[in-house]
């Protein structure tokens, strides 16, 4: 499986004429050869690799990493370093987006025969498209999720604070075994639905207001997103239209996501039809974003991005409208793209309920 991943490095070996690449950022050390840990570089060529850790790791490196090499050190540049003179590399790629000025800097500095070259944030896509495996830990983190939530939803009522709700969310969440929380949870009722995100405050929920929750959970490092707009008591005739509305641009979207189709394009199905309604000023955020090792990663859902979209991709579609000083909307789910169209990963009906 870790074979089939790196596998997937070789364009960027061919496209910028690398010797190695090297990775420090812990979500793609994790993807490419297994390690959890939250401190290491791991220098891969097409053929070999290492992975390179301090003294706290190497036990754990030990049991978790697979089909590199593994090696102490006392200073983690320095032991990179020395690995690529011992190698004589000349060309390495490191990840841009993911390396700070200082680390650039400093590495440059101690490498006096060879190069480093900057891969932009498109090495991240590597992770875009899930294996089976990552799949089977993506569904089993959104139903736990899911499932928590629907638990706890009957104590979601007029005179409970957000913040408790929030509470006992994330506690339902790890007694089912979660590691923790994607994020802090947004539950954001009444006007404070305008804030897409709205972080559960001490503010008590009433009667008549519509609540959004936005939710995930975390398990063995990959992570879930969703999000529910329920309404306490009856919600008034505006709030059930705003509902219906940002309901069909969620189910348009998720209609039209297959192999092919651009998430640019997806993005206009939902916000055209937002804008059609009368509520294109209300809807500023873009449809989605990839979810996996890491809450937000690619491929994203927006305006502006031309990525096609692929099998075994998995991304989030979340359309809302927000009116400042009424409240507001938002419908998440999670989607897998198959072969010809999606399922979701996440569970709980987005009919409006009324607890
Ligand atoms: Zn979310
Ligand atoms: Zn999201």
């Amino acid at each position: 499986m870790l074979k089939n991943r790196r596998a997937k490095l070789e364009r960027f070996f061919s496209s910028y004429g690398l010797d190695a690449i090297l990775f420090t950022s812990t979500h793609n050390i994790r993807y490419l050869c297994g390690f959890s840990g939250s401190e290491g570089a791991l220098l891969l060529t097409r053929e070999a690799g290492w992975f390179l850790c301090d003294s706290r790791y190497t036990t754990q490196a030990f049991a978790e990493v697979e089909g590199v090499d593994i090696r102490q050190f006392t200073v983690k540049l320095d032991a990179v370093a020395d690995l690529i003179e011992e190698m004589n590399f000349s060309r390495i790629g490191f990840e841009a987006a993911r390396t700070t000025v200082a680390d650039f800097r400093l590495l440059s500095a101690k490498l006096s025969n060879s190069e480093l070259v900057a891969i932009e944030g498109e090495v991240d896509q590597i992770r875009s498209c899930k294996d089976s495996d990552e799949l089977d830990q993506l569904q089993e983190v959104a139903s736990l999720a899911s499932n928590s939530l629907l638990a706890v939803l009957p104590l979601l009522k007029t005179g409970v604070s957000e913040l408790d709700f929030a509470r006992e969310l994330e506690f339902e969440m790890r007694r089912r075994g979660a590691e923790g929380r994607a994020f802090d949870f947004i539950v954001a009722s009444g006007e404070r639905g305008a804030m897409p995100h709205g972080r559960a405050s001490e503010k008590l929920i009433l009667s008549g207001e519509l609540v959004t929750i936005d939710f995930g959970a975390v398990r063995h490092g990959y992570y879930s997103d969703e999000t529910v707009t329920v309404a306490v008591g009856q919600p008034n005739d505006r709030c059930r239209e705003i509902y219906g509305i940002v309901k069909e641009a969620h189910d348009r979207a998720i209609a039209a996501v297959r192999p092919g189709i651009t998430c640019r394009e997806l993005d206009t199905i939902a916000r055209e039809f937002i804008r059609e309604c009368g509520y294109g000023d209300f809807f500023g955020h873009g449809l989605g974003h990839g979810v996996g090792l890491e809450i937000h990663e690619k491929p994203v859902v927006s305006p502006r991005s031309e990525t096609i979209v692929e099998k075994g991709m998995v991304f989030t579609i979340e359309p809302g409208i927000y009116i400042p000083g009424f409240g507001g909307v938002r419908i998440e789910d999670t989607v897998v793209v198959t072969s010809n169209g999606c399922y979701s990963l996440t569970q709980v009906s987005k009919e409006l309920m009324i607890l």
